[in-house]
């Protein structure tokens, strides 16, 4: 064999499984990432953006969340005691690799009144605690942890893996781009929400069992930062659930950016829009996503397809990102250049098209979010204001879930899922733990140690 580990793709699932192999002292590890190395990323450039050493969440916000509730769905392989300590141990890494030490939303009676507040909104407040890397910090960070790897892990960027190869149903090694083979004893595929195609047509191959996830649809908004001061203060990301009366839909927020900005986010075929925050700059708005969960079953089952096609409708009539005031949605109008430079919201996304998201959403949305608005304005009184700003569309797309065991190994031996292109995680800090997790029951098997107990 050329080695005895091969991970494919280093977001932080194979970053992390890397730093756990070479802690382990697991000697011959490859790491194959398709994408440029974190100094050579450019965010302007498509693939750069989600592709490169750092994975998606290079030019991210980098928000580590501490729940296990949040972020994924480890919990459901890893027993909860061990998962904490799991996002800990993780938290402590990037910490050490120059993550700032602050964290916000420890559990505090004012946290605990919130709760209560939102309880008496019809909104069910899940406290997490968050550590903000800030925009500004996130790639010195990934270039720290890739310099920890030199000598012990080899790392080879520009380097996309074609195929898994396993006949006989155990690994065998990986085919490259180029059609090299490279041998190998374990596989850790680790591709991420952008390698989530590559991984499917891997799963189908390998007649791995897999899982539809549901498609989170929706809009960001922004509004002056002192309207969510009170909230952002004390649990700087609120994560409030919503269930809306008309569908009893799914309704959350996501990635809540206090003083922050909204941003696009260009894939290949489709602009989408996102939010950020640095730890060190701010502005007068605060944003956050108002999402809509939608699954489908039969005959249609394929949720990324319906997500996408929502999102270059609001591409065709916008000729990108819509924004649109509250205000002009709930008058049935649409919004103008005019009618924003009136609105009170100073919109910090110059490049969205003024315009009318009722053309792009589906009533079923569309009332999701107007509920949520609603129900938020019971918790922070000027959410539901006219002068509000909605940006659409919002798509956060998740992988199929790979079926894998307690470890994350699948039913090809040897071949273990991790992170968000498995379907497995969501987030920084769940798929940090997620390669933590399945380089350690790798490193046990070849010391030649009992199983994960
Ligand atoms: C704009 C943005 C902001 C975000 N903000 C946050 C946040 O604040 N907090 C948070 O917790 N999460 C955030 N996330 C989510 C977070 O980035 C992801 O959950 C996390 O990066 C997943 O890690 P991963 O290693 O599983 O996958 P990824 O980070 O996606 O990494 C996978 C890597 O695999 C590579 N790859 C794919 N296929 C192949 C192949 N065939 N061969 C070789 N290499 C391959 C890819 O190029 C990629 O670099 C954000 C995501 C985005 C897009």
């Amino acid at each position: 064999m050329d080695y005895d580990v091969i991970i494919v793709g280093a977001g932080p699932a194979g970053i992390f499984a890397a730093l756990t192999l070479a802690k382990q002292g697991v000697k011959r590890v490859l790491v194959l990432e398709k994408g440029r190395d974190i100094v050579e990323r450019d965010r302007r450039r498509p693939p750069d953006v989600l592709c490169g050493w750092g994975g998606a969440g290079a030019f991210s916000d980098g928000k580590l969340t501490f729940s296990p509730e949040i972020g994924g769905n480890l919990g459901d392989y890893v027993e909860p005691s061990r998962l904490e300590g799991l996002l800990k141990e993780a938290d402590e890494t990037w910490v050490s690799h120059g993550a700032p030490g602050n964290i916000y939303g420890d559990i505090s009676p004012k946290v605990e009144e919130m709760a209560d507040r939102a309880r008496l909104a019809d909104l069910q407040l899940i406290p997490m605690r968050v550590r903000h890397i800030g925009t500004e910090n996130c790639v010195a960070v990934l270039k720290g942890l890739k310099e920890s790897l030199a000598g012990t892990v080899e790392i080879r960027t520009g380097c996309e893996v074609k195929e898994l190869v396993a006949p006989e149903n155990t690994i065998y090694g990986v085919k490259l781009s180029n059609d090299q083979m490279i041998t190998c004893q374990y596989v850790i595929a680790a591709p991420g929400r952008s390698g989530a195609p590559w991984m499917k047509v891997q799963a189908e191959a390998l007649g791995l069992r897999t899982e539809a996830s549901p498609v989170d649809i929706g809009v960001r908004v922004e509004l002056p930062a002192v309207v969510l001061k009170e909230i952002t203060d004390v649990v700087y990301e609120s994560k409030l659930v919503y269930y809306s009366k008309t569908f009893d839909d799914k309704v959350r927020t996501f990635c809540m950016n206090p003083f922050g900005e909204v941003v696009l986010e260009k894939n290949e075929d489709m602009v989408t829009v996102n939010g950020h925050s640095y730890a060190g700059r701010k502005t007068e708005n605060t944003n956050f996503a108002i999402l809509v969960s939608s699954a489908f079953t039969e005959p249609f089952d394929d949720p990324i397809a319906y997500g996408r096609y929502i999102a270059r409708l609001a591409n065709l009539l916008g000729k990108g990102v819509i924004i649109q005031r509250l205000g002009d949605l709930l008058a049935g109008r649409r919004s103008t250049p005019q009618r924003i430079a009136k609105g009170l919201t100073r919109p910090t996304l110059k490049e969205a098209t003024p315009g009318d998201l009722s053309f792009v959403f589906p009533y079923r949305h569309l009332m999701g979010i107007t509920e949520m608005l609603q129900a938020l304005e019971k918790l922070a009184p000027g959410v539901y204001s006219r002068h509000t700003l909605l940006y659409g569309v919002e798509v956060k797309f998740y992988s199929n879930r790979i079926a894998v065991s307690k470890e994350l190994e699948t039913s090809i031996k040897n071949l273990f899922a991790i992170g968000d292109g498995a379907g497995i995680t969501r987030g920084l800090l769940q798929a940090s733990a997620s390669g933590i997790w399945a380089a350690r029951a790798i490193a046990r098997r070849i010391k030649g140690e009992e199983p994960t107990p």
